[in-house]
């Protein structure tokens, strides 16, 4: 924005206070203009004592009728207020000596805070109050009063004073009109300055409940540049990489075409329009970047394999990188497989290796011996070279953010040539949502499932029904198949997620002696995890008791049955991309989400998707459309970016015009392209500094 000085230069901020702003993200002068209120209370208006109910926040202004300490396992300071309408009790739990003889009877007060019922009457607990001075009238604000996210140390009273230091510098010089008249008219857009003024100080009539929704035109004018800005943003990595160089992956498709023809299987259509389109990029003297979007078992795997094998064939070093290292392994295993009879040697690369094992892979990187790098992010790290890099393959994108995507970009680079990049992802998400999260790739969709498939039959059971699960369980395996059984997740603390995980593994290998049961969860070490799934795999495990972890890419043809525990605690998307590790094989399989009642409305809801479809794009849609305002896809599970004001989930609407609008800008005036990300995103534009 307009004003870049450090917060310090504001009237009252010291060193010390300006710290403790940087943990609510807070550098600038404009960032205040940035942190929007949480909610507002209304200082607007008095309003009289016989109006007030309970719940009410209110200012409320009266004379001490009486002021006394009373004891009620502690000493409570009891004020008594009346303004002719009625009376109400102001109660401090806290207070000194000096704010007892505040209230002597007869002295007007106004107070503000949430009423409620006490014992006599109404009473306002610690109000927020001011004594006033004889003859004094009480004042009201003129626009609604602001809460701010909170800060340790950081009084509301500060940040509000703070934010209209910030709200008057704005209003002084206020910030260039970045967005084309032709659109803040046909939308009828407020100016930026209108609308950060509006949202930080909304006039007492406001419709805080369109602006607590996040749907307030002001709201909305800020959201539309914030994604125009990140929109801008990404294009420009886009249009940057039709101008870098690449090789020309473009030798004749006979290798290609063998390879095809000697799979177990036959692609499906979709697979092999992909692949056509992947080839094309290829052979273009620019990097590609082109995601794959597929639904679970959809057959990704195979067609980075042919991307790779186009890249070895022409010479250059192909590299596939997973986010876990199971399924990094299991990546390595169906590569060695298929390029074993093709004389390509894979190299192996991950965190947990051995030193010595390590270092012959980074050896064989360097010399070029390795025409194929399989591993995890251990790929991008320091002390990586790469002979010749053609090639990068990204699996199971969303678990990797937007800025290490941008930061992969730049790895493989050597004397100014970029290698080609192929990011794959699982996570379906609507049109709406790729197009501002994905603006800087070209997207592949492959929507169709490799025949013979069976559609996983998916039941929704409630807790108190666990032993007839159990039964299940007990039948399903005793005829031979497999089964998964998945834990609560619980979120942000990896210790109750993995007592969680151990405390139905007692249940259940007490309930079923007779089985094997084997557990995975996120805090073992990566190669207990491996050596878990790998008994799985082999069939030694019948029952693998799992958290998440187990959540991307594992294939197990033969597990047909699982159970997820506490499904309505999970997202939509996650609990398709668990279910999509049955139905692999030939067995008709079943997946029962397990869930504690009572299931509120929406609950039940998505539940039912679950039920409904097996269509991944259908319940990504349905998830977004479910969720409603609030709660943003995390940008950790997506790799979406994340943003100050806008909220993807539910500003999802605006894309198509921000997408039309960011053309139009492109087209006209650069400069104002770049004026608009530096205004959001800072100098280097976050996204692959250029
Ligand atoms: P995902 O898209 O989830 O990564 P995978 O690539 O792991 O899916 O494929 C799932 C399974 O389907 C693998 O066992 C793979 O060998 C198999 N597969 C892939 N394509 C086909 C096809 N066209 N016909 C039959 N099976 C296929
Ligand atoms: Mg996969």
């Amino acid at each position: 924005m307009q004003s870049d000085s450090p917060l310090t230069e504001l009237k009252g901020v010291g060193p010390a206070l300006a710290k403790k702003l940087e943990k609510l993200g807070l550098n600038r002068v404009d960032d205040l203009l940035f942190l929007l209120p949480l909610r507002y209370e209304d200082r607007t208006q008095l309003v009289r004592i016989g109006a007030l109910e309970a719940g009410m926040r209110s200012l409320i202004t009266g004379e001490v009728l009486l002021a006394e300490t009373a004891f009620r396992g502690r000493r409570n300071l009891l004020v008594r207020i009346g303004d002719g309408s009625g009376q109400l009790t102001l109660r401090f739990f806290h207070f000194s000596r000096q704010q007892q003889a505040q209230f002597q009877p007869g002295v007007h007060v106004t107070c503000y805070g949430e009423v409620r019922r006490g014992q006599k009457g109404f009473e306002i607990i610690h109000p927020e109050y001011r004594v006033l001075k004889k003859n004094q009238d009480p004042t009201t604000s003129d626009s609604l009063t602001p809460v701010y996210p909170a800060t340790e140390g950081v009084q509301q009273g500060r940040l509000r004073n703070l934010t209209g230091q910030a709200l008057q510098q704005m209003t002084r010089s206020p910030p260039r009109e970045l967005l084309p008249a032709t659109i803040t008219e046909k939308l009828g857009m407020p100016s930026l300055a209108d609308a950060i003024q509006y949202l930080h100080r909304p006039p007492p009539d406001a419709d805080v409940t369109q602006i607590l929704a996040g749907t307030h035109p002001c709201q909305q004018r800020l959201a539309f540049e914030e994604l125009l800005a990140h929109y801008l943003s990404l294009r420009n990595v886009r249009s940057l990489a039709a101008t870098q160089s690449a090789i020309a992956l473009s030798a004749s498709d006979d290798d290609v075409r063998d390879f095809i023809q000697s799979l177990q299987f036959k692609l499906t259509n979709a697979q092999q329009r992909v692949i056509d389109e992947i080839l094309g990029d290829l052979s273009a003297p620019h990097p590609m970047m082109r995601l794959i979007q597929g639904d679970v078992g959809s057959g990704k795997t195979v067609v980075a394999a042919i991307a790779c094998l186009k890249a070895i064939a022409c010479g250059v070093q192909a590299a596939i990188m997973a986010p876990t290292e199971i399924l990094a392994e299991q990546h390595w295993r169906s590569f060695s497989d298929w390029f074993y009879p093709l004389n390509i040697n894979p190299a192996w690369l991950s965190g947990s290796q051995r030193a010595a094992a390590r270092r012959e892979s980074l050896e064989a990187i360097k010399s070029g011996s390795a025409q194929l790098i399989v591993g995890t992010h251990a790929l991008f790290q320091e002390g990586v070279d790469f002979k010749r890099l053609g090639l990068v393959v990204i699996d199971e994108q969303h678990r990797f953010g937007v800025h290490q995507r941008m930061a992969l970009r730049e790895k493989g680079v050597a004397d100014g040539v970029h290698p080609h990049q192929l990011v794959m992802t699982a996570t379906p998400i609507p049109r709406t949502l790729a197009m501002a999260a994905y603006a800087d790739l070209d997207t592949s969709v492959i929507d169709e499932l490799p025949p013979g498939r069976q559609a996983v039959t998916t039941i929704a059971i409630p807790d108190s029904r666990r032993n007839e699960v159990v039964e299940r369980v007990l039948s399903a395996c005793t005829s031979g198949q497999q089964a998964y059984w998945v834990c609560p997740l619980i979120e942000e603390s990896e210790v109750l997620d993995y007592q969680a995980a151990e405390a139905s593994y007692a249940m259940l290998t007490e309930a079923l002696p007779d089985l094997r049961v084997g557990l995975v969860h996120g805090r073992m070490r990566p190669a207990e995890k491996e050596r878990g799934m790998r008994a799985f795999k082999e069939g030694i495990i019948q029952l693998l008791v799992a958290t998440t972890v187990i959540e991307v890419g594992v294939d197990v043809p033969n597990a047909s049955l699982m159970i997820i525990e506490n499904a309505e605690r999970m997202g939509l998307s996650q609990l398709h991309q668990l279910r999509g590790r049955v139905g692999r094989g030939a067995a008709q399989s079943h997946c029962v989400l397990l869930y504690r009642s009572p299931l509120g409305h929406i609950a039940k809801e998505r539940l039912g998707v679950l039920r409904d479809t097996n269509d991944g794009f259908v319940v990504a849609q349905r998830d977004l459309e479910l969720r409603g305002p609030g709660e943003l896809l995390g940008a950790r599970q997506t790799g979406l970016p994340e943003y100050r004001i806008a909220n993807l989930v539910r500003d999802a609407a605006l894309m198509p015009r921000v997408q039309m609008t960011a053309e139009a800008i492109t087209r006209e005036s650069g400069t104002i392209a770049a004026a608009i990300v530096r205004r959001w995103l800072g100098d280097a534009g976050r996204y692959g500094k250029v």
